[in-house]
Formats: structure tokens, C-alpha cells, sequence
């Protein structure tokens, strides 16, 4: 879309990841693509892998391909194209520095416990909570060896409160969350940091098709922002791609040195106030 394809923003005037290397899952669109981005623009070594051949060869093309950005093709619910592609950047980049869980699906609309389909909810959890899963243990099998590393996984406000998506994404994002603390545990020790990272609404193929119809206009992009901006706590912004961005950004870079297990929370505080005693409105 294009939000994702926007430049990035300030922070990018010093490079905060010169040398590093960094794996995108779910790197060729939305939230991923943004992060590819960003990350290029500061100085890192990117691999995009995703399952969207075309999309992912696409981006590296335009990033300028060659010495800096590299795509493979990776389906994360399948272990062995996750080790695969950890292996290929290791070997192509000579390190991995930076890994970013980020491919995630929300599943079916349907929030009725009584109509649930588990194998709706086995495909959520595959991509959502295996696949993150597969991603942190294969970063860690070559971060353990170089005593540094930096794991970051893309959870939800889903992943704090209910009602914020379908019930197997926000048992699956409480997962990513849960995860994250778990493996930040076993890894201090080895040097490694493990976050994550709670976006509120962000416009996406992934979030956009959930718009009420009663919600839909003419643009797409500016119908939803203007839905999510309404049961927003923050007003007068709007949270874009380029801002979760520099969420994974932060965490991913040494600015962030002493921080693990925290779940970083993207929402202007949506998920931390009272939205009904309106008690400081005139
Ligand atoms: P998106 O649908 O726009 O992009 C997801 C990307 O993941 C796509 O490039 C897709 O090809 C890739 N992908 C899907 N299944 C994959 C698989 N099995 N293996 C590898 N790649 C796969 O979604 P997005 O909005 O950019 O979401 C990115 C992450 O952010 C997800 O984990 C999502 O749950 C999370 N998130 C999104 C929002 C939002 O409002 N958009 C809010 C909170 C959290």
C-alpha cells in the first residue's frame, strides 16, 4: 500500500543500524515492508521473506537489491524455510543481528465462540504464535554463538485486551507476548534481548477488509483511519505503518541495550485508560 511505500521519517538523519544485519518475516507488504524500509534507510543489511515471491523481489529491486537487501521465499509455519533463510543470511551477510517476527494474520471475522472453526484458529496460531516461535529459535541458534542479538516479534494491543480482533488472533497475540517474556528469560544470559511490539489500528491489507460496512466511503485508507481515530484515545494523529516502525526500530537498535521482555505498546494509550467516565471533558 502505499503509506508503506512512503519515505521514512526523521530519525533516519543518523543511521542507527550501520553494520547490522536484519531478517524481515512477512518483509514484502504492510507493517514488514515499512520496517524493510526503514531499516535500509538506516544503514542495515535486509532480508525480506515472505511468501509474496513477486511483492518481496519487487522490494529489493527497488531498494537497490544486490550487496544490501536479499529476498527468500519463507513460509513461516514451516520450520525448514525458517532455518533456511536464517541460514542464507548468515551466510550471505555473514551475521544476523536483528530478527523481526512480524508475518501475521488476523483469521475470520467470526467473534462467535459458539461458531468458532478450529481449523480457522489452528491457521491463526500456525502463523501467529508457530511461526514467531520458529523464528526465535532459529535467531537464537546463531545469536547464542556471538553473545548479541536482538528479537523483535509484532504482537497487537490484541495481545493486552479482548475485543480487539477475533478471539484466536487475540489468543495468539497474548501468545506472542507471553513468548516474548519466556525467551527473553533464557536469552539475557546470552546477551540477546527479546521484545515485542503492540500496534493499535494501523491501515493494512491485514486490518482495512475489517472495516464495519457502515464505515466504508470512497477511500479506503482515509475510511479507516478515520473509524480508528474515532475510538482512539490520542486524537489529532494518526497511526500509520512508518510509526510501528520505528517502535521495531528503537528496539532493534543499541539504543535500546538494557531493554527485554518488554512489550512495547503502539496506542496512545488505548489500552491503559478509561474510555467511559469522561470526567476531564468540559
Ligand atoms: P499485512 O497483511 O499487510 O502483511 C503481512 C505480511 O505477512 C504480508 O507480506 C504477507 O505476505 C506476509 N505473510 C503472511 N503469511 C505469511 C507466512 N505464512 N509466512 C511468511 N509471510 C507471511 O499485515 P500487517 O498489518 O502489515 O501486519 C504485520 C504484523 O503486525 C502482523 O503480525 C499483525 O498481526 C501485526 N499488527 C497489525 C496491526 C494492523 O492494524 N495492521 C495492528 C496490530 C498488529
Amino acid at each position: 500500500m502505499s503509506a508503506a511505500a512512503s519515505s521514512p521519517s526523521s530519525s533516519s538523519m543518523t543511521k542507527r543500524l550501520e553494520g547490522k544485519v536484519a531478517l524481515v518475516t512477512g518483509g514484502a507488504s504492510g507493517i514488514g515492508e515499512t520496517i524493510v524500509r526503514l531499516f535500509k534507510n538506516h544503514g542495515a543489511k535486509v532480508c525480506i521473506a515472505d511468501i509474496q515471491d513477486e511483492a518481496g523481489q519487487k522490494l529489493r529491486d527497488a531498494l537497490g537489491g544486490g550487496d544490501d537487501v536479499m529476498f527468500v521465499h519463507c513460509d513461516v509455519t514451516v520450520e525448514e524455510d525458517v532455518s533456511a533463510a536464517v541460514d542464507a543470511v548468515a551466510q550471505r551477510f555473514g551475521a544476523l543481528d536483528v530478527m523481526v517476527n512480524n508475518a501475521g494474520i488476523t483469521g475470520s471475522k467470526v467473534t462467535d465462540i459458539r461458531n468458532v472453526d478450529f481449523a480457522e484458529v489452528r491457521k491463526v496460531f500456525d502463523i501467529n504464535v508457530h511461526g514467531v516461535f520458529m523464528g526465535m529459535k532459529h535467531a537464537a541458534r546463531v545469536m547464542i554463538p556471538r553473545k548479541r542479538g536482538s528479537i523483535v516479534s509484532l504482537a497487537s494491543v490484541a495481545s493486552v485486551i479482548g475485543g480487539m480482533g477475533p478471539h484466536a488472533y487475540t489468543a495468539s497475540k497474548h501468545a506472542v507476548a507471553g513468548l516474548t517474556k519466556s525467551v527473553a528469560g533464557e536469552l539475557g544470559r546470552h546477551g540477546v534481548r527479546v521484545n515485542c511490539v503492540s500496534p493499535y489500528a494501523v491501515p493494512t491489507a491485514l486490518s482495512m477488509p475489517h472495516l464495519p460496512k457502515g464505515a466504508r466511503a470512497d477511500d479506503a485508507v482515509k475510511d479507516f483511519l478515520a473509524f480508528a481515530g474515532g475510538a482512539a484515545n490520542l486524537k489529532g494523529v494518526d497511526l500509520m505503518p512508518e510509526d510501528v516502525a520505528e517502535a521495531v526500530l528503537y528496539l532493534a537498535s543499541d539504543e535500546a541495550k538494557y531493554v527485554s521482555a518488554l512489550n512495547l505498546v503502539v496506542d496512545g494509550g488505548f489500552t491503559s485508560v478509561n474510555h467511559d467516565m469522561k470526567q476531564f471533558e468540559d
